[in-house]
């Protein structure tokens, strides 16, 4: 089904699929393999430069779920982390979703499992449970309402004041809604991401005193932003040149803004889209390690294998998607849930 010569130089060096160059070869190899399985690519803002450029569709993990259960196409080749394959499929569970290494995983969704969400839930037996669209789609069937960061207000402020709230799994996404909805009946789970722990307080004070002017964009979509999120809501950073922004914002922003230097407080990824966006203003990340190593994992060979094989594939019982589908469909009802790319 492929060129089988680049299919044998594809092989796993720590854990990664390698060997294969992003050269034009491989691109209209990966198009043509695209089209005979019907398929379309989708990328994740914080994939390799090179997966996004192949992309038929590059955004964040809700638009793209949005644009997977929309499409023609037979199969869904999901370029991000497997929760977001997961909640493509689960919403669009007659379609093949393909992710180009089931081992991208998320540390950020791994620090809630389904276990320890159903102990928890047993000692808050009359709460409601939020959870960030950062889960396994497990943790989502064991969920009342799912919310993203641009929407997780909104979602606590439509449930029963009187009901204890459990909302996890991040705890900068949690302490940021008890502060700005001034419940003190919400109990928090204490994950985070890792990867983005990185974009500490004073890491963003450094960056934006010795960048004065600069505007700092803060993308609140994934679980990396949380912590600049609830910094900035503490006064850490001047109000007037933080700017909260959907990825879609961010590139609009991108183009029209009058400054020359753009922080960008977010995972490196997303800083291949900005500079396409506007290439006259020098955009600078926040933290130049808040690099998510699980993106990374869908490297050109991922993708080859992946379209080549037809693996990995992502599969949700069927139990576990309508209850999981349940709790997305109820925040899509609450509001806005984050917009696209
Ligand atoms: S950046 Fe963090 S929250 Fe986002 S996918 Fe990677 S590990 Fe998960």
């Amino acid at each position: 089904m492929t060129d089988s010569s680049l299919l044998e130089q594809i092989h796993k060096t720590d854990g990664v699929w390698t060997g294969i160059t992003a050269d034009n070869l491989w691109a209209d190899e990966v198009r043509r393999l695209a089209r005979r399985r019907n398929a379309v690519i989708l990328a994740h803002n914080y994939e390799l430069p090179e997966i996004q450029d192949i992309a038929d569709h590059v955004g964040d993990s809700l638009a793209l779920s949005r644009i997977a259960s929309e499409t023609d196409a037979d199969t869904i080749v999901f370029c991000g982390v497997h929760f977001m394959a997961e909640t493509a499929k689960i919403l669009s569970p007659e379609k093949t979703v393909l992710i180009p290494d089931a081992n991208a995983g998320c540390s950020l969704a791994d620090s809630l499992t389904a276990e320890e969400l159903t102990e928890w839930k047993a000692e808050h037996p009359d709460a409601l449970v939020v959870s960030y669209v950062n889960t396994t789609a497990a943790v989502k069937a064991l969920t009342d309402v799912c919310c993203t960061s641009s929407n997780a207000v909104d979602v606590v402020n439509a449930l029963p004041k009187d009901k204890e709230i459990l909302f996890g799994p991040d705890q900068f996404l949690g302490a940021h809604v008890r502060r700005e909805t001034g419940r003190d009946n919400i109990h928090v789970w204490s994950g985070e991401c890792h990867v983005h722990a990185g974009i500490s307080g004073p890491s963003l004070t450094e960056q934006v005193h010795s960048h004065p002017g600069a505007d700092l964009f803060i993308h609140p979509e994934c679980g990396c932003a949380n912590s600049a999120i609830y910094l900035a809501g503490e006064g850490t950073v001047p109000e007037e040149r933080v700017h909260m922004l959907s990825t879609g914002e961010m590139i609009s922003h991108a183009k029209t803004t009058r400054q020359s230097t753009v922080l960008v407080a977010t995972e490196v990824g997303m800083l291949h889209q900005l500079r396409r966006a506007n290439p006259g203003v020098d955009f600078k990340a926040v933290n130049d390690r808040a690099a998510c190593p699980y993106m990374k994992m869908i490297t050109p060979a991922a993708l080859l294998r992946c379209l080549a094989l037809g693996q990995d594939e992502v599969t949700v019982d069927e139990h576990t998607a309508i209850a999981a589908r349940q709790a997305v469909e109820r925040m899509i009802a609450i509001g806005n849930p984050g917009s696209g790319e």
